[in-house]
């Protein structure tokens, strides 16, 4: 390792190759990163946390609102949207420089430019400076997929979501999964018409039914439109600065802002992995082994450049078992079951283990126990909307292999309900716990 610059040399700092940095110089090794936008990556600078704090932003919309049903005299209230979009840029730039000073604090040398591959263990920076390292990690993670269409160019992307000047009149938004949903609730919450279109009749692929049609319901309630089985055909600008999108099945739509949140795709341009002969799928993500290896024996790759599950925490799991494995002496590999993930709509979802669905594919007798249920808050607050909780059982053991929720709190309740779930707990086991009275969560120890 001596002949070279770093042990490690890590592209991307975001919240994966921040971990595997800042680990394998805690196990000793000389490492240096190169990022050529901001430390923190897309959870903590344009996705996960400011969306997060929108969210919050969002729901006091109704939170107000119901406040009155509680006694509340609240007078007519307005919203700042550049008030609120200030301070969570503004609490971006404070997570922005925690990340880069834990880098620091580990000795982790930032280079702040774009870095290339171009030797077996040589890097180039976009200053023309050359490196070398033992092992380089690729960790650039994904960017939002833009369909291909006349017009594209007129509508933005999650990205840009985080820094408009206002709260557009009327927002389309392309997609129906998580980024979709989430900022349909968001944008709806801040006053906004929103009408979400989606190339399939579905939306949420991969949650179980009766949730996706729960929050379908509720969102066609709230006065959120959607247009199923819909794919662009152009958008034109208008002479008001609006903007008309034509699409397949559907009257054309004059909307203020076009948004697409048809998923995301793996950063590799530019990095230089052809010469170096790092394998990539159809879908331009990087194939690695299960220690996040590449075909190329000292390049790792981990986070959403792999594509194997898009979410930070399991970027972060990758990090630490690369760096553990490579540096620390301890051979570990991510365990991908059970992984519990939210939608943080209006109201969220949140999942984990089997849908119903794939329980009775996979186990074939399966018990299924449910919870429809008006939360005691919505109640007094007059406000309709139910929440459903729902429990898949494997019915030759009892062993609950999926829990599956909307409602308030959701994401809060599930991260515990996983342990349970992820441990191979029974239905018995959680009957056999008392519950907690009066909550939401006790549905889950009362089922029948
Ligand atoms: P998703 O994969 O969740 O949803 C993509 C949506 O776009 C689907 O409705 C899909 O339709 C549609 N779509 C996909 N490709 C095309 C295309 N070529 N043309 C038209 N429509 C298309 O992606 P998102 O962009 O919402 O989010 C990206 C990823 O980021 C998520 O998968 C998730 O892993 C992560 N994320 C996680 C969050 C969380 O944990 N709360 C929050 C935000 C993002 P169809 O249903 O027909 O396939």
């Amino acid at each position: 390792m001596a002949e070279y610059d770093y042990d490690l040399f890590t592209i991307g700092a975001g919240s994966g190759g921040v971990r595997a940095s800042r680990v394998a110089a805690a196990h000793g090794a000389r490492v240096a990163v190169a990022e050529e936008y901001r430390v923190g990556g897309t959870c903590v600078i344009r996705g996960c946390v400011p969306k997060k704090m929108l969210v919050y932003g969002a729901h006091f919309a109704e939170d107000l609102e119901d406040a009155r049903h509680f006694g509340w005299d609240i007078p007519e209230c307005r919203f700042d949207w550049v008030k609120l979009r200030d301070n969570v840029l503004g609490d971006v730039d404070r997570l922005n420089g925690l990340y880069t000073q834990t880098l620091e604090n580990h000795g982790v040398e930032i280079f702040h430019e774009r870095a290339t591959i171009t030797g077996p263990h040589e890097i180039t920076l976009s200053s023309g400076e050359r490196k070398t390292a033992g092992y380089i990690l690729v960790a650039t993670g994904a960017r939002p997929h833009v369909p291909s269409f006349p017009g594209h160019e007129l509508g933005i992307t999650s990205n840009e979501a985080f820094h408009l000047d206002a709260i557009p009149r009327r927002v389309l938004i392309a997609g129906a999964g998580y980024i979709a949903n989430e900022f349909a609730g968001i944008f709806h919450e801040f006053g906004a018409r929103v009408t979400l279109m989606n190339r399939s009749d579905q939306l949420l692929r991969g949650y179980d039914e009766a949730l996706r049609d729960r929050l379908l319901q509720i969102s066609i309630a709230k006065g959120i439109d959607f247009r199923f089985q819909a794919a662009f055909e152009k958008i034109e600008k208008n002479r008001d600065g609006s903007l008309t999108v034509f699409m397949t099945n559907h009257d054309p739509l004059e909307v203020d802002c076009v948004m697409f949140a048809t998923g995301r795709v793996p950063n590799i341009e530019g990095l230089g992995l052809d010469a170096a002969g790092v394998a990539v799928n159809e879908g331009n993500a990087i194939v690695v082994d299960a220690y996040s290896k590449t075909s190329v024996d000292h390049i790792y790759a981990i986070g959403d450049v792999t594509d194997r599950v898009q979410l930070t925490p399991v970027a972060i799991r990758e990090g630490q078992a690369f760096a553990d494995t490579v540096f620390g002496g301890k051979p570990a590999t991510v365990d991908y079951s059970c992984i519990p993930s939210a939608v943080f709509s209006h109201p969220p979802i949140a999942g984990v283990g089997l849908t119903e669905a794939q329980a009775r594919n996979q186990l074939g007798a399966i018990e299924v126990y449910t919870s429809d249920f008006r939360p005691m808050k919505n109640v007094v607050a007059h406000r309709n909307e139910r929440a459903l909780y729902k429990m898949v059982c494997d019915a030759a053991t009892g062993r609950v292999v999926g829990i599956h929720m909307i409602g308030p709190d959701a994401p809060e309740i599930m991260q515990v309900a996983a342990v349970a779930v992820k441990a191979g707990l029974t239905k018995a086991d959680f009957d056999a716990t008392v519950a907690i009275h009066p909550t939401m969560s006790e549905e889950l120890v009362l089922m029948k």
